[in-house]
């Protein structure tokens, strides 16, 4: 894919660099923020030109409607470098392509090709000794952004921001995820906004989890709305089940994000002659495949981990555990993504940019 990088960008350049402060063998996630930003700012149905400049705190009304009526939304992705010091980034097309949808869901103005891509190759070309090569690390992006316009009426800003932070990650390793099936608090709702990654969307997922994180579990997968008897997603992962050598995934709606890593797993899983099936997942059957031993696996995937294991859940006050695989198919599956990636096995998807 070819990234249209005509954007005319203002560039002012940090006087100094925070790199050599950072421990790379160290880094929580989402913490330490790279030398410089991407800015830039809507008027009155314009984009104005962008500028790449030091990170810096920035001041904004606070009668801006970020504020009050939530009006907000952000993407993550992330990049990767080789082994001859190429920095890739994997699908951007399709972050770019969300982050609109996003966008027009939430009555904010779609980002041209050339800031949002564009300006993130600038970004990342004066920014490309914050990705560091081998295996694990990488550098997460997150562009996003907020309603910065004047006013406390509820009604949708004619001043808006777009930024792009980056935040060196290592191997995202969050210990044995035990999760809590939702019984009466939702995610999403038919007609609402789950499918975009709005703002609201996550620190409304806040209390439940902090409830779930209070008995034990790490996270929740959230049910559907309307019934609560069909498997959706979790806090920031699409969720698979191996049951009986299938592998089953919701598909995407209006209540569930169309993770990238989701789609990539399922053409991933395929190519590796795994039998796929993408349909509502039943809690039901989840629960009494656990009975009677065919469930093999539960895995979320997502951009922040790629793939992460589940070792148990609970519902029903009923805690149920997965068997220990000495194989997993996710494991496999993470490390073939991760290959690609890195470019460590040919692309033959054309992910790779
Ligand atoms: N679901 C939700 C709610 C998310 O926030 C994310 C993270 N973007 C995902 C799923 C996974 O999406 P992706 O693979 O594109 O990171």
């Amino acid at each position: 894919m070819e990234i249209k990088t005509t954007a005319d960008i203002d560039i002012k350049l940090a006087s100094t660099s925070k790199i050599n402060e950072v421990d790379f063998e160290k880094l929580s996630f989402g913490n330490i923020f790279t030398d410089h930003m991407l800015v830039c700012d809507y008027e009155n149905g314009v984009w104005k030109k962008p500028s790449i400049e030091p990170y810096a705190p920035f001041t904004i009304d606070p009668s801006a409607k970020v504020f009050h009526y939530g009006q907000a939304i952000f993407e993550g992705m992330k990049a990767f470098k080789d082994e001859n010091d190429a920095v890739w980034l994997f699908r951007p097309d399709q972050n770019y392509e969300r982050f609109n949808k996003s966008a027009v869901r939430m009555a904010m103005p779609e980002v041209p090709e050339e800031v949002f891509l564009g300006g993130l190759k600038q970004l990342l070309d004066i920014e490309k000794e914050w990705v560091k090569k081998g295996k694990g690390n990488s550098l997460y992006i997150r562009p996003f952004m907020i309603a910065t316009g004047k006013g406390v009426v509820a009604a949708p800003a004619v001043y808006y921001r777009f930024m792009i932070i980056l935040s060196p990650a290592k191997s995202y390793y969050s210990g044995e995820v035990k999760v809590l099936i939702a019984e009466h608090f939702s995610r999403a709702a038919n007609g609402g906004i789950g499918a975009a990654k709005a703002a609201g969307n996550y620190s409304a997922q806040f209390y439940p989890t902090k409830l779930a994180n209070d008995k034990g579990y790490q996270q929740i997968i959230w049910t559907d709305d309307a019934t609560h008897t069909k498997l959706e997603e979790a806090g920031t992962m699409n969720v698979f089940f191996r049951i009986n050598n299938t592998l089953y995934t919701a598909p995407t709606s209006e209540r569930i994000l169309d993770g990238i890593t989701r789609k990539s797993i399922i053409d991933l899983a395929k190519r590796e002659n795994v039998n796929v099936e993408v349909r509502p997942v039943l809690v039901d059957e989840l629960v009494a495949a656990t009975e009677n031993g065919t469930l093999q696996e539960i895995f979320g995937a997502g951009t922040a981990a790629v793939i992460n294991p589940i070792v148990g859940f609970e519902y029903k006050e009923t805690y149920y555990e997965l068997p220990k695989l000495d194989n997993p198919l996710a494991l496999e599956l993470k490390e073939k993504l991760n290959n690609i990636q890195y470019k460590i096995d040919e692309d033959t998807f054309g992910w790779t940019v």
